[in-house]
Order: C-alpha cells, then sequence, then structure tokens
C-alpha cells in the first residue's frame, strides 16, 4: 500500500479576531492532523477552529518568542516535511498572512524540494488589520494616497538595511508607509524619515490589532517616538505613516474596556 502524501497548506490566521478567518482557513484547520502554530496567532483562532471535533489535531507550537528564543526556521521546516511525508494532514498557521514577512516562501521551497504540494490560504495581514482598527483606507483619494509600502523595520543581519531615505521619498510621493516590526528600531527609522519627510506628517501605531488587547495612538512623524514611549507601545504592532492617517480613530483603552465604559 502507498502512503498518501497530502498538500500542506500555509493558512493566514488574520491579524487575531477569530471571525476574520476565512472559510477556507477554517475547513482546512478542521480536516488536519498537525498543526504547527506561529505565536502570533490568537488563542481565539484555535478555540475557534476546533470547536466540537471530536478528535483535535496535534498541536506544535513553534514561536518564535515565547518561553525559549525562537524555534529555528530549518527545524519547522524539517517538521513539517517529516510530518507530511508520514501521512498527516499538515497545516501550518501563521499571524496575519503567510506571504507577507511569513517565511512562507522558504517553507515552499522545502516542501517541494521534498516533492510535497504546498498550498497557501491567505489571510488578513496585520497591517490591513491595522487600518481597519484605526478607520482608515490605506489608499483614501480624498488625501492622493497613491499607493502602499509594506516594509520591515528588522532586515536580515547580513544584508546593509533598510534604505529609509528612499522609503521616505515613496511616503512623499504619496505612497502610505506600513512598517512591520519597527518597534524597537524606532528611534533610528523615525530619525531617517524625518531627513526627506516633513515632522507634521500623520502617523499611527496600533499594537495588538485585532486581539482584546488592541490599543492605538496616532501622532505626527515628529512625536511618533514620544507616543510610542509614553504610551509603552511594544511589539507587535504596526506603524501607518502618511496622510491617511490624519483621521485615525484611536483607542487607548482594550475594546473590553471600552465596551464596559460605553454601555
Ligand atoms: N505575516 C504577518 C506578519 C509577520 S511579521 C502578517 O501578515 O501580519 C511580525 C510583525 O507583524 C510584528 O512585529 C508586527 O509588526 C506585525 N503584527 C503581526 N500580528 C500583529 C498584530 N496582531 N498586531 C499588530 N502587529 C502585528
Amino acid at each position: 500500500m502507498t502512503l498518501v502524501h497530502h498538500p500542506v497548506h500555509l493558512v493566514g490566521a488574520g491579524p487575531g479576531d477569530p471571525e476574520l478567518l476565512t472559510l477556507k482557513a477554517l475547513r482546512v484547520l478542521r480536516e488536519a492532523t498537525v498543526v504547527l502554530v506561529d505565536d502570533l496567532v490568537g488563542d481565539g483562532v484555535l478555540e475557534l477552529a476546533f470547536d466540537g471535533l471530536a478528535a483535535r489535531p496535534r498541536l506544535v507550537h513553534v514561536g518564535k518568542r515565547g518561553g525559549c528564543a525562537s524555534t529555528p526556521q530549518e527545524f519547522i521546516e524539517k517538521l513539517m516535511v517529516r510530518e507530511a511525508l508520514a501521512g498527516e494532514k499538515v497545516v501550518r498557521l501563521k499571524g496575519g498572512d503567510p506571504l507577507v514577512f511569513g517565511r512562507a516562501g522558504e517553507e515552499i521551497a522545502a516542501l517541494r524540494a521534498a516533492g510535497l504540494e504546498a498550498v497557501v490560504v491567505n489571510g488578513i495581514t496585520s497591517g490591513l488589520g491595522a487600518a481597519a482598527a484605526l478607520g482608515i483606507g490605506w489608499t483614501d483619494r480624498r488625501v492622493d494616497a497613491r499607493g502602499v509600502l509594506l516594509v520591515t523595520g528588522h532586515t536580515r543581519e547580513d544584508s546593509d538595511g533598510q534604505d529609509w531615505e528612499a522609503i521616505g521619498r515613496a511616503a512623499a510621493a504619496g505612497v502610505t508607509l506600513v512598517v512591520y516590526m519597527g518597534i524597537s528600531q524606532i528611534r533610528g527609522i523615525v530619525e531617517r524619515l524625518l531627513r526627506v519627510l516633513p515632522a507634521d506628517l500623520p502617523a499611527a501605531v496600533v499594537q495588538h490589532v485585532g486581539s482584546e488587547r488592541e490599543r492605538s495612538a496616532r501622532a505626527t512623524l515628529g512625536g511618533l517616538v514620544d507616543v510610542v514611549a509614553a504610551h509603552g507601545f511594544g511589539s507587535p504592532a504596526i506603524l501607518l505613516i502618511g496622510r491617511v492617517a490624519e483621521e485615525a480613530r484611536t483607542a487607548a483603552a482594550s475594546r473590553m474596556t471600552s465596551m464596559y465604559i460605553t454601555s
């Protein structure tokens, strides 16, 4: 008897709110026998996905944070391949969308090299979730926003880093900047952007998009570092920079708290 190899699904869990899971994500999660979970995946997502299942899949937490420093990427890829070759229905569940700063490229390559099929199921990326949380569009025509640039604040150690002046010039040309992993380097990022952008350019920060701990603040580019420090914003957070942030509606408290306040 030959062993059937199922395709491995790389699934986006969205920014945190379980209701933002796609129907396809929900289906493949419920059919899975092994799920490799990233630490940016909200707990509510797993609760919803496995609700009422007679046999839950085996969960493997392969987060990059938490107790130990990190699960090496190579280990995750080997595990994924091993389980799939053993006939398991493997889902690799990631926060946001797997294709946005999610290392999906490496994982797809590892699967292909092992003769396995990789299927990507999109999720809503946290930068888009952040825009929804603020009630602003990435490409608001009223302020002539002409596009959007998703950038990381953290580049590979062996690279020469981001060219923030070039990125700033894109913003000066009307492109909205959405910065992932930007908090730890925020001082340097803002300092370099200010070389080519006005200090009064609107900006906003949103932490824990889509969870009960979600909170946000609006600032100007010149004041962004102080606002982030004053409110103690930490990772995971999204920085949104551009004129579209002018109309950002922010909430310092969690959604739960504001619900209690207003009711
Ligand atoms: N694939 C993910 C991004 C992974 S990189 C996506 O599409 O969203 C990790 C970075 O994503 C974090 O440092 C943070 O900048 C951002 N991020 C992920 N989840 C987030 C969340 N719930 N709230 C705010 N930022 C988030």
